[in-house]
């Protein structure tokens, strides 16, 4: 009998919806052309990329003049920081925030921006995982040009305050740029409601292609441009758009924020059930803080287990063929501890003691019952050898 595998690791990336793959074929197949191109293979593509820009705009309550497609959510927060940055300079305006616990597309980006020349602040988190408002406001400074925060962080879950820092960009003429790649996946997002003048989303996140995302930039919002090019996305992004990704992305979010409540709901009485199994165990401990639904997604569950290296924890839950993960995806591979724990207070080795279990949409009740189980057994298992 073939091993049963169960998929915990749904932040990391997730399964490409049968009916956005559907959706996707035909411009693989007959509907090939090059949306720039002039002719009716030309004309075909580009209609479908206008179609999946007005449903994307329209989702996200922006215009569709304010929707980029990009490569993806790594190239979309370079663009945002990078871009947000060279704008704000040529403005006098040299002096950048970004939250500790910024995807590493955000954190890379400003290590770039740092050794040319920008200061480049970091705004802590509390013990909960969140960026306090206060701890903005205190570090903005007359020439400070962006401010960067996750709406939801990736490995946590938790949720950030972006609105109210919005606003406080806003009054003061900063720009607030918001890495949504991990919320939109579970909750409707409105770009007015959130307030930030740019939003980056990646379509592998909520089950359409990887390889694709989008980044909305508000109306009025100068940011430079990042990848040169041909004229493409209205000059701004050159090189020839993957139709039928954009198709996918269009579709995926489309069937995102029709069914996100409800699917969440489900996630959250799964999170609890696993939870109450879970942390009845000797030593296990969540980490963050999210009595409140607005405090973080349901969907990640971040867990510490005393006195076990999480690769060790690791290695026996993929011998059982259940794949969880340290914490992002990008940073497996490093064995550095998390720096979004270690942000929150945790030490070294509490942070490398720490699995991040993200659930989705096709989870079932017998996987959180299995999986709870193995914890315990992998538990015992290597305390035992200590
Ligand atoms: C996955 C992720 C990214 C990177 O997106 P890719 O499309 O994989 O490049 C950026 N930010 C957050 C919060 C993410 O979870």
């Amino acid at each position: 009998m073939e091993k049963k595998l169960i998929y915990f690791d749904y932040a990391a990336t997730t399964p490409v919806d049968s009916e956005v793959l559907e959706k996707m074929l035909p411009y693989y197949k007959e509907n090939y052309g090059n949306a720039d191109s002039l002719h009716i293979f030309g004309r075909k593509a580009q209609t479908a990329v206008d179609c999946a820009r007005d449903k994307v705009a329209e989702l996200l309550g922006a215009k569709p003049s304010e929707i980029y497609f990009t490569s993806g959510g790594t190239e979309s927060d370079n663009w945002a920081v990078l871009g947000g940055a060279y704008a704000c300079k040529k403005r006098g305006k040299t002096h950048i925030l970004a939250s500790q616990i910024e995807h590493h597309a955000v954190l890379s980006a400003m290590e770039r921006l740092e050794k040319e020349g920008f200061e480049i602040e970091y705004i802590p988190v509390n013990a909960g995982g969140r960026v306090e408002i206060s701890d903005v406001e205190k570090r903005l400074k007359e020439n400070t040009g962006l401010v960067a925060v996750m709406k939801a962080n990736n490995e946590t879950g938790a949720i950030q305050p972006v609105e109210e820092i919005a606003k406080l960009c806003k009054e003061r003429g900063i720009l607030c740029f918001s890495d949504c790649v991990q919320y939109v996946p579970h909750r409707n997002l409105d770009v007015n409601a959130l307030g930030a003048d740019v939003v980056a989303i990646s379509s592998h996140k909520f089950h359409g292609p990887k390889g694709c995302g989008a980044l909305y930039i508000k109306k009025g919002v100068g940011i430079e441009k990042l990848v040169a090019g041909g004229e493409q996305e209205r000059g701004m992004r050159g090189g020839t758009l993957n139709v039928p990704a954009v198709v996918g992305l269009a579709h995926a979010l489309e069937l995102c924020y029709k069914n996100n409540q409800e699917r969440e709901k489900r996630i959250k009485s799964l999170r609890d059930k696993f939870l109450d199994k879970v942390l009845s165990l000797d030593g296990v401990t969540l980490n963050g803080d999210f009595s409140k639904d607005e405090d973080g997604l349901a969907s990640i569950i971040n867990l510490r287990f005393d006195g076990v290296e999480n690769t060790s924890f690791l290695y026996n839950m993929d011998l059982n063929g259940i794949a969880v993960a340290s914490g992002s995806a990008c940073a497996s591979a490093s064995l550095k501890p998390s720096h979004v724990l270690t942000a929150m207070g945790l030490s070294e080795s509490e942070a490398k003691s720490s699995i991040r279990f993200s659930i989705g949409k096709d989870t079932t009740e017998e996987e959180i019952e299995y999986v709870a189980n193995k914890c315990e057994e992998i538990l015992q298992k290597i305390r035992a050898k200590r």
